[in-house]
């Protein structure tokens, strides 16, 4: 088995609805996202022979996918009322409204599921919201 791992981080503020705690209350984080693949054989033609994928390649996707999120509000759909989301949107303030509760655990779901959608093997996603807590997704 053949194994990569990359990372990127992006900052987003978020809450937690239903939530009775700090986290309750809109905060951001700097979330730092790793990003692991994993094939049981290397690739064998062309540019990417003997590897599992070029570093470049699967350091862009998790980029870009990190910088969609990047100093966006996370909102999960139905937490705010419309008119607080036109209110913001009026504002000019950027929000990424997603269909789940914006935890870490989700975060790193999120991420595995995009990956694996573009066709990268991603066998893990550690999604760090500080840099002692982590929360982790394995396939
Ligand atoms: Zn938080």
């Amino acid at each position: 088995m053949y194994g990569l791992k990359t990372e990127s981080a992006f900052d987003s503020a978020h809450f937690l609805a239903d939530y009775y705690g700090k986290c309750e209350n809109l905060h951001g984080h700097r979330w730092r996202v790793v990003v692991y693949l994993e094939q049981e054989n290397l690739q064998e033609e062309g540019t990417m022979r003997d590897m599992v994928l070029d570093f470049g390649v699967f350091k862009k996707a998790v980029r870009s996918l990190a910088e969609e999120l990047d100093h966006t509000f996370l909102v999960e759909e139905g937490t705010l009322k419309p008119a607080t989301i036109a209110a913001l949107e009026g504002e000019g303030f950027s929000l990424t409204v997603l269909p789940f509760r914006t935890t870490a655990e989700n975060l790193a779901r999120y991420f595995a599921e995009r990956l694996r959608a573009e066709g990268l093997p991603v066998s893990q996603v550690d999604m760090y919201e500080t840099p002692n807590n982590c929360a982790i997704w394995r396939a």
